[in-house]
């Protein structure tokens, strides 16, 4: 069998002489692993392909009786620069990729999930600035696109808008207005500037979101409204966005990767 498909690198290696293994994003075939034949050697198949990140056009083919994929040929469509050089951009992105393997690619969300992966490498290329909690807002978009989608609109109780602060229960996955706060489980307080970061990164890409400025004066000038989070801000966010991930996916970071409790 034999096909072809966009594809983000993810991971690689040499074994052999001048094979190459790469694991990558493909848009249609979810995560796949495959072995590039001469992948060290041939220019002309391979050009400046193989390299962590890159984005490819791939052809392949299934052989040895299906057991493997065999890369055939790679055509660079974009590669990283600045990253290569930003070790703590490059931890953002690497995190993000350690999470979406974890949880793993469904058929069916294969193309969100390469759309989501590729802009949020082209977010972590081109940004000035980069919100610090862009791997946990990550998480949040990827899980709800999964069909984990915790709600962070109105009041479960009364249905009332959320003016202040709101509750957080962990369990539900929804939040209560201050007045109607009760015993409902584990509860994270979230002020409103957190919560509208929340719904925007579940309703839009990461190219569009709005909360990411060095600069408040600046960033009003240029007529964007944004939204600044305080490091207290941060701090419920990745509470509230780790407690649902570990609740309802059942994944924890432990000491350098995701692991399924
Ligand atoms: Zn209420």
């Amino acid at each position: 069998m034999e096909w072809s498909d966009s594809a983000l690198v993810l991971s690689l290696g040499r074994f052999r002489e001048s094979d190459i293994w790469v694991r990558m994003l493909t848009r249609r075939h979810g995560i796949v692993s495959a072995f590039a034949f001469g992948g060290s050697r041939s220019r002309r198949r391979f050009a400046g392909c193989l390299d962590l990140f890159n984005e490819l056009r791939i052809s392949t083919r299934t052989t040895g009786n299906g057991l493997y994929l065999s890369l055939q040929e790679g055509m660079l469509v974009n590669g990283p620069r600045r990253l290569r050089n930003d070790w703590k951009r490059l931890g953002m992105l690497a995190n993000c990729v350690r999470f979406m393997e974890a949880l793993g690619v469904p058929p069916d969300g294969s193309v969100s999930a390469f759309s989501l992966l590729r802009d949020t490498l082209l977010l972590l290329e081109q940004a000035r600035r980069v919100e610090e909690l862009l791997p946990a807002l990550f998480r949040l978009r990827l899980a709800s696109e999964q069909g984990y989608v915790p709600s962070f609109g109105k009041c479960t109780v009364c249905g009332g808008p959320v003016v202040d602060w709101a509750g957080f229960f962990v369990t539900e996955g929804v939040v209560t207005c201050a007045n109607c706060v009760s015993n409902r489980g584990i509860m994270i307080p979230l002020r409103a500037a957190s919560l509208d970061v929340l719904r925007q990164v579940q309703e839009t890409s990461p190219l569009h979101w709005k909360f990411a400025g060095d600069n408040p004066a600046e960033e009003e000038a240029s007529g964007e409204k944004k939204v600044f989070l305080s490091p207290a801000d941060r701090r419920e966010c990745a509470r509230a966005i780790d407690g649902f991930v570990q609740y309802h996916l059942g994944l924890v970071w432990d000491r350098g990767k995701f692991r399924r409790i």
